[in-house]
């Protein structure tokens, strides 16, 4: 399709929206399903433009891929997540791991390995704990050279997601070689896990499959208490999704972390909205 003059603007306005600071980073907590502890955190990129106001990602992402400014933006992504880390830990939250989903451009550079691992180390004071998340889709590019470079990231320390799990054609001979420490069940396979007999099936399956293969299971987009009972019955490890928070600027983290903390998952409360 021929890009619209709308779509154009929207470029233009965003090929210097890094200049102006105008990207956000959100979060959104992960939690353990047996323990309800706040397990980690997913950094989701936000545009603040002067224009259209918060532009969620799903708009912009594939212009910054099509652009190819995607691996300036990613780098900043990682930056901005460690910076807030930091700050965390300045205020007295320590330990929580983030997430960082990183684009196919951004691993298909040469530089990619050193550059995630300089921005992990850009400080003394460096916090441990940070996380990548790629797409399954992604992953079937340049697959030999892909897994050399999430090889390196993982013995610097860094944990390996494949997110989407589920909506890509991952061959059960290449998930057994992938250096990855977690599946991410794509929001699609939770939102029908309490409607047919198949859909509960079906998680319960790819929880199975990480769990044989030494990785944790994490659901995506869990909006509501059933599925979260459905997936505890199933021995899923991790949940994610508005039944426990929207994404929060990184501002509001430490408040949200001790609400959830005083608040088990689960414990009959409504979907924050
Ligand atoms: P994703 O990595 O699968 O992120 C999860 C998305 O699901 C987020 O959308 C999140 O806000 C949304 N979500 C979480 N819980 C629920 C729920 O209970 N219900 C529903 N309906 N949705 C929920 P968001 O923030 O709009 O991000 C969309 C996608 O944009 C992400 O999907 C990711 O692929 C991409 N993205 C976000 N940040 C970055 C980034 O820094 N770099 C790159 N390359 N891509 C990013
Ligand atoms: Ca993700
Ligand atoms: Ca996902």
């Amino acid at each position: 399709a021929r890009p619209t003059t709308r779509s154009l603007a929207l470029e233009a306005r965003l090929a210097v929206a890094l200049e102006r600071r105008e990207f956000r980073l959100y979060y959104q907590p992960k939690l353990d399903i047996s323990g309800g502890r706040v397990h980690g955190l997913e950094a989701l990129l936000r545009w603040q433009d002067s224009q259209d106001g918060l532009v969620p990602p799903s708009l912009f992402v594939p212009l910054l891929e099509r652009s190819g400014a995607i691996a300036e933006v990613g780098e900043w992504v990682l930056q901005q997540a460690v910076h807030d880390m930091q700050r965390w830990l300045a205020a007295g939250l320590g330990g929580i791991r983030v997430a960082v989903n990183v684009s196919p451009l951004q691993l298909r550079r040469r530089d990619f390995v050193d550059q995630v691992l300089r921005s992990v180390h850009a400080s003394v004071t460096a916090p441990q704990g940070v996380d990548i998340e790629i797409t399954e889709s992604m992953l079937m590019q340049d697959i030999e050279l892909s897994m050399r470079k999430l090889a390196q990231l993982r013995e610097a320390g860094i944990g390996i997601a494949i997110d989407d799990f589920g909506t890509g054609y991952s061959s059960l001979r290449l998930l057994a070689r992938l250096p990855v420490d977690t599946l991410k069940i794509d929001r699609s396979f939770i939102q029908g896990i309490a409607d047919t007999a198949n859909g509960i099936t079906l998680v319960s399956t790819i929880v199975s499959l990480a769990h044989a293969f030494g990785m944790q299971a994490v659901a995506e987009g869990v909006e509501t208490a059933a599925q979260l009972q459905s997936l505890r019955n199933i021995g899923c490890d991790q949940a994610q999704g508005y039944l426990f928070a929207r994404p929060v600027p990184g501002d509001e983290i430490p408040a949200l972390v001790a609400r959830l903390a005083g608040q088990p998952p689960g414990s009959g409360d409504e979907p924050v909205r």
